[in-house]
């Protein structure tokens, strides 16, 4: 019997925690802010968020994403100076996703020394040292068709005759995830986060960092990514839009949960440094099912660009308050189990945290 029930069932019971009304009055201690401070049971900090960055090649550009207000591409000069703001407001970590010169199936800016991200990372780690910076690693931001992966494409030429006409191939997909988290550490990259939902793609990651001489650098894995609607803006900001198809034959069906547990395993199993649940909002459950079940590693939650952009485009008109809304949804996170949070929000929540 929860405190509730006991609460309801037994009708005074002075002694115990269940104690029933009149005895009990829990707005005792809602009276004021500071008895409501003093028994606060989730607390955000700055400290909790990792800041998304878009980056793409130029000097001086501040493209705006129309889906995502406040949200930029950035060149990098332009970058710093963004990331500059995060670390004066106590915002450990940024994100980099990269917009490459040119795409082609392969992807080849995206291991390329001089990529965008590469220049990205150089540039954060000269003027800000301390920064923590973590790259996503996949494919889609790069090729041509705007898949994750090596396609199966060809008709009767393609690579493998058993798997359907465009599949994402797994396993010729984990060489070129090896390769760009290398060349991301190589760069300075503090942390790779690999965001495919390849199989094998945490193991293949490690092993080729390990190769490389950076058995430090820690994986943040996109442990638990599903094919979500709520990265429709995320694609104009990225550019990263499936020319064909979708994302269900490698990300996760929104319906399930025990898979989630069994993705996380596995990743575990592979030398995932930290875990991640990707979209955050409709996956509350999601997030604290795997905090419960692998307590021992760090959990980061996505609030993704569609859970960003319906606060900011509610709050447009008026129909939301957003420091309130945005404040009470990244607590709700937290509170979920979330230990990390990565969101466009960084920014204004640290300034409101901070105020
Ligand atoms: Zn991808």
């Amino acid at each position: 019997m929860n405190v509730l029930e006991e609460a309801t069932h037994k009708p005074v019971e002075r002694d115990g925690r269940a104690a029933a009304f009149p005895t009990a009055r829990p707005r005792r201690l809602r009276i004021s802010p500071q008895l409501r401070a003093m028994v606060r049971e989730t607390r955000l900090t700055p400290e909790n968020l990792i800041y998304p960055l878009f980056v793409t090649h130029g000097h001086a550009v501040r493209g705006e994403i129309s889906s995502m207000p406040g949200v930029f591409q950035l060149s990098p000069d332009v970058l710093v100076g963004e990331v500059r703001s995060a670390a004066s407001l106590g915002v450990p970590a940024v994100l980099l996703f990269g917009i490459p010169e040119q795409k082609d199936p392969l992807g080849l800016e995206n291991f390329a020394p001089d990529g965008i991200v590469q220049q990205a990372v150089q540039a954060i780690k000269n003027a800000l040292p301390e920064m923590v910076v973590i790259t996503d690693v996949c494919l889609c931001e790069y090729t041509d068709h705007g898949h994750c992966g090596i396609l199966n494409v060809g008709g009767s030429d393609r690579p493998d005759l058993h798997l359907p006409e465009g599949y994402v191939l797994n396993d010729q997909t984990l060489d070129i995830l090896a390769k760009v988290a290398v060349s991301h550490a190589e760069a300075g990259a503090d942390i790779v986060a690999p965001s495919g939902m390849i199989d094998g793609m945490v193991s293949a990651i490690r092993t080729g960092l390990d190769a490389s001489g950076f058995e430090q650098l820690p994986i943040l894995s996109y442990s638990t990514k599903y094919a979500s609607g709520f990265y429709a803006p995320f694609r104009e900001a990225a550019q990263g839009a499936p020319k064909f198809g979708d994302r269900r034959s490698h990300q996760m069906d929104p319906a399930n949960v025990r898979e989630a547990l069994r993705e996380t395993a596995l990743d575990v199993a592979e030398g995932a440094d930290m875990l991640m649940v990707k979209p955050a909002l409709a996956y509350l459950d999601v997030i604290r099912a795997v905090h419960e079940h692998f307590p021992e590693l760090p959990l980061a939650a996505y609030n993704v660009s569609g859970e960003y952009s319906m606060v900011k485009a509610a709050s447009a008109n008026g129909w939301l308050d957003e420091e309130r809304t945005v404040m009470e949804i990244l607590t709700g996170i937290k509170r979920a189990g979330a230990d990390l949070i990565i969101t466009y929000h960084a920014l204004d929540a640290a300034r409101w945290l901070n105020s």
